[in-house]
């Protein structure tokens, strides 16, 4: 991934934690202290795999477990994680890697973004999702009035995907994950969104062929950060499906559908604003739909839902700019562009929605 300030690898594959004793060896070598950040739930089921590595690369560390999920991104957290660093006694010479989903990873980053004004972190993530997350250095927590609302832009010094820890996540985490690898598709490849839309085992591949699909994401990811790293630009292209998602996300109240599954939902409603622009036509937002509910993903849940809640959360979104509510829309499969939608046409789009989901 290039960046303004050099650039970092991204690893995938079951040897990756090898590379603590080689590529990354200086680092944390040269490194005062290293702290491990890892989440409870992914720290409990594969800690040692990580620890095992460091202890045998000879490289010495100390464990903080924290909340998992969403818990870990409050500020009550990021501070007992600084008086944790302080407490250790970590400088300006020290390391922090991140052991969890994309949660653990924005927490670790923001952490590290800010510890003594800035010091290095490695990403290990553990979800699917966090192929997306992990990659592109947002880091940010979560305050009262809103999600990601306390943040900077700092880069990993690496990041090292284990695809084997992903068979422990929970089927909704698996659909979540995968939603964000669909949307890399519909933005980048009209023959690669074909071949996911085809797919018989979706989303739950094969490591395998897991750990391909991954990669070409992560690439999709890479080369959109490494040309806007700053999200001035074409980076807005990856909230494809968020306005809507993000907002029925926080009708829900964070949790209770993934939010990848409300990406899916979000990106349903990007097709059916798309149909009016460029190429993508009824029947594939159908197509989609339909891959959607075959998939598992409960596109169901907002069959209750009203507009009027839904509106008030994206005109609240960071994404709006000036009140004007836009979009990222497709003019086909692998062409994003953004669009300033009115608030009767997105009135409009969301019954239609709504009956399309019926
Ligand atoms: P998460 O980190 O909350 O993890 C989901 C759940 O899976 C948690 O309960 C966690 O404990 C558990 N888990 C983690 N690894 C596991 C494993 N291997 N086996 C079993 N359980 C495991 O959620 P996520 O979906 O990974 O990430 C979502 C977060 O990422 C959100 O906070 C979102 O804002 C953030 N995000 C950031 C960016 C970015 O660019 N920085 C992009 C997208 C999303
Ligand atoms: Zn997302």
């Amino acid at each position: 991934v290039n960046t303004q300030k050099g650039s970092y690898n991204v690893h995938i594959g079951e040897e990756v934690y090898d590379l603590f004793s080689s590529d990354y060896h200086e680092l944390l070598m040269n490194a005062d202290k290293v702290a491990i950040f890892a989440d409870e739930t992914a720290g409990a089921l594969h800690l040692e795999k990580i620890e095992h590595s460091l202890q045998s690369a000879n490289i010495p560390f100390v464990v903080h477990i924290l909340p998992a999920g969403e818990k870990i991104k409050t500020p009550e957290c990021y501070i007992s994680c600084q008086s944790f660093l302080l407490q250790h006694n970590f400088t300006r010479h020290s390391v922090l890697i991140a052991f969890g989903g994309g949660a653990c990873g924005d927490l670790t980053g923001f952490v590290a973004a800010t510890f003594m004004r800035g010091i290095p972190f490695l990403q290990c993530p553990t979800t699917i999702l966090a192929h997306d997350s992990a990659v592109g250095g947002k880091t940010a927590i979560n305050m009262p009035e809103g999600k990601n609302m306390v943040g900077s832009f700092h880069q990993p010094a690496g990041v090292l995907f284990k695809p084997s820890l992903f068979k422990t996540l929970p089927e909704r985490e698996k659909r979540s994950g995968m939603a964000e690898l669909f949307k890399h598709a519909l933005l980048a490849d009209q023959d690669w969104t074909e071949s996911l839309l085809l797919s018989p085992s979706f989303p739950n591949l094969s490591e395998e062929l897991l750990t391909v699909e991954l990669e070409k994401g992560i690439r999709v990811k890479a080369e959109i950060v490494a040309q806007d790293e700053f999200e001035h630009g074409v980076r807005q292209f990856l909230n494809l499906g968020h306005t809507l998602g993000h907002a029925i996300e926080a009708y829900f109240g964070f949790g209770e559908v993934s939010h990848g599954e409300c990406i899916m939902i979000g990106m349903a409603y990007s097709l059916i604003l798309s149909e009016e622009f460029g190429e993508i036509s009824p029947e594939f937002t159908s197509r989609f739909i339909e891959f959607a509910f075959a998939s598992g993903y409960p596109m169901e849940a907002i069959a209750k839902v009203e507009f009027n809640p839904l509106l008030q959360f994206m005109k609240k979104d960071k994404k709006v700019h000036s009140g004007e509510m836009v979009f990222v829309l497709l003019e086909k499969p692998g062409i994003p562009f953004t669009q300033t939608i009115s608030e009767e046409r997105c009135e409009e789009a969301y019954k239609e929605l709504k009956i399309r989901l019926k």
